[in-house]
């Protein structure tokens, strides 16, 4: 299969495999360097709850990657035309904006804005970023991945994402649900995924002892706010 060139920094993306929502499973590709998923038509519906799951793994491992911020123009990995912006709005009300070819090739959309999308990030309040600016000045457009300075804009002055966290409770909701859907549609598969994630996270550990942490991976990257969530979101799963 044809790797598939990023729309943000046109290197090939990385395929994966996830469980799709009525039968078989959807690959997708996913650029960890720009923080994005490149969505063949309308895949991103169809995946499943464990599917999901499987996303925040995937970030959870790759949190480390260098970032970049989003070329502009994006364009079409299929037709190279520019992709235009668009903006919905998520069944559970936050808005989420994603960047589609007008030919109907597919659509690309951030990791974050991904996750608005399923629920699991709300918008701060003006007042909500104004004690969050006392402590972070600049945190990093999950929209885009240019910097915010949240001291002074309460939304990304270069294309208007607002200022997004991962919802603690929503989380909690959102895969307290997700895995009550998978127990019941995948029984026997939920005991082998809890196995892959513990073995996953032995071998972290591993790795862990036999080099020493890096040092600060650079201003935009510690303040990452939705990075921040994902791995709380991993501590969750890994209950
Ligand atoms: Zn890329
Ligand atoms: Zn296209
Ligand atoms: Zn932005």
């Amino acid at each position: 299969m044809q790797p598939t060139t990023c729309p943000s920094c046109r290197k090939p993306m990385s395929k994966h495999r996830f469980e799709r929502l009525l039968h078989g499973e959807i690959i997708l590709d996913l650029c960890f360097e720009c923080q994005g998923i490149w969505f063949d038509e309308f895949e991103s519906v169809q995946i499943t709850p464990g599917g999901i799951i499987e996303l925040f793994k995937l970030l959870h491992e790759h949190r480390d990657d260098q970032r970049q911020p989003l070329a502009d123009p994006l364009r079409c990995p299929r037709c190279s035309e520019k992709l235009i912006h668009g903006l919905d709005v998520a069944k559970h009300g936050g808005k989420f904006n994603y960047h589609r070819c007008l030919q109907k090739h597919g659509r690309f959309s951030t990791f974050a804005q991904f996750m608005i999308e399923k629920g699991f990030v709300r918008q701060l309040s003006n007042a909500e970023i104004d004690d969050l600016a006392v402590k972070v000045g600049t945190i990093r457009c999950n929209g885009c991945g240019a910097p915010v300075d949240i001291r002074r804009d309460h939304a990304c002055t270069h294309c208007r994402s607002p200022i997004a966290i991962l919802d603690p409770q929503a989380v909690e909701q959102a895969l307290a649900r997700f895995q009550h859907a998978e127990v019941k549609r995948t029984t026997a598969d939920v005991e082998a995924l809890g196995d892959a994630i513990v073995m996953r996270e032995r071998e972290k550990s591993r790795l862990k002892r036999q080099k020493p942490e890096p040092e600060n991976a650079g201003i935009i990257d510690a303040i990452d706010l939705l990075s921040a969530g994902a791995e709380f979101v991993w501590n969750l799963i890994r209950r």
